[in-house]
C-alpha cells in the first residue's frame, strides 16, 4: 500500500513468534507492494521461510534500532514478539515514539484457567527453580535460556523441552531431553507426561495457542502447572 505522497511502506516486524510469521505471510498478501522485514533474535540456527526480508540478530541496543529504523526509512513497526521479551519490545517502544513512527503491539492472550487446573505462580526463575526442587519429575518447558537456575537443584528429574538441541550438555545432574515446538496436540503432550511420570510442568506464562495443548494435558492427568509470571 503507498500513502499519500505515494511512499511505499516499509514495514519491520519485530519477530521469532507464530503471530509475527503469520503477520508477515498475511502482508504478502494485502501489501504485496509494501517492504516488509522480519528481524529474529537469531537464537536457533535454522530460520523460518517467510515472504520478505529476514533481519537475524539483535540490532545493536536501541541506538542501533534506532539507526536501523532512520537509514532503512521504516515506516511501521509491528512489535509481535514473544510476552517475556521485554528488552526489544522496550526498545521498540522508545526509539518509534523518538522517530515518531507508529508501532503496533500484538497482544497475546493468556491462557484462560478451567475447572479441574492446578496452576501456581512464580515471580521468578529462580523463584520457579526453588519450588520445582520439591517435586520428583518435572517437565520444564521454558525454552533454552533460563535453566540456569533449575540446574543448581540436584533433587528431581528434569524433563527438559528445547525447540533446538543445546550446543552443550546441559547441567543437570538427571534429566532427558525432548525436542519440540508449537503447535502442540494435546494427545502427545499427555503421552509425554504420562510416560515420564511427570509430577510438575513449569512453564512461562506465554498465553497463545500454539502451547496451550500442555496446560490442558496437565489438567487432564491432574498434574499442577507452576507458571512463570510475564515480565511487566
Ligand atoms: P529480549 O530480552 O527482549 O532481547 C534481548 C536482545 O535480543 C535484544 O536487546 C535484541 O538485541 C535481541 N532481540 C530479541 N528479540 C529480537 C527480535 N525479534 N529481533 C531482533 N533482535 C531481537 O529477548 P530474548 O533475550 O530473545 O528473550 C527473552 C525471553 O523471551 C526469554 O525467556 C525467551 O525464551 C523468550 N523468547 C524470546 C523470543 C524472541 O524471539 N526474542 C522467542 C521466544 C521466546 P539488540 O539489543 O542487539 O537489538
Amino acid at each position: 500500500m503507498r500513502d499519500s505522497n505515494h511512499r511505499v511502506e516499509r514495514i519491520l516486524i519485530l519477530g521469532g513468534t507464530a503471530e509475527a510469521r503469520t503477520i508477515a505471510r498475511n502482508l504478502a498478501h494485502t501489501q504485496p507492494d509494501a517492504i516488509v522485514i522480519t528481524s529474529l533474535a537469531g537464537r536457533l540456527t535454522e530460520s523460518p521461510e517467510l515472504p520478505g526480508t529476514l533481519h537475524i540478530g539483535g540490532f545493536g541496543g536501541l541506538e542501533g534500532l534506532m539507526d536501523f529504523l532512520r537509514l532503512g526509512k521504516i515506516t511501521r513497526v509491528i512489535d509481535a514478539t514473544h510476552p517475556f521479551a521485554a528488552t526489544i519490545s522496550a526498545h521498540a517502544g522508545l526509539a518509534c515514539a523518538e522517530l515518531e513512527i507508529p508501532l503496533e503491539h500484538v497482544n497475546r492472550p493468556m491462557w484462560r484457567k478451567h475447572p479441574g487446573d492446578r496452576w501456581r505462580w512464580a515471580d521468578s526463575m529462580e523463584m520457579a527453580a526453588r519450588i520445582a526442587s520439591r517435586f520428583r519429575r518435572v517437565f520444564l518447558t521454558i525454552g533454552s535460556q533460563e535453566l540456569a537456575p533449575f540446574m543448581r537443584y540436584g533433587g528431581p528429574f528434569y524433563l527438559v523441552r528445547m525447540i533446538e538441541a543445546p550446543k552443550r550438555r546441559l547441567g543437570f545432574r538427571d534429566h532427558r531431553l525432548v525436542l519440540g515446538r508449537g503447535p502442540l496436540v494435546v494427545d502427545e503432550e499427555l503421552e509425554l507426561m504420562r510416560d515420564f511420570a511427570i509430577d510438575l510442568v513449569v512453564t512461562k506464562a506465554s498465553g497463545g495457542s500454539a502451547t496451550e495443548a500442555k496446560i490442558a494435558a496437565a489438567r487432564k492427568l491432574g498434574i499442577p502447572v507452576l507458571l512463570v509470571k510475564r515480565p511487566a
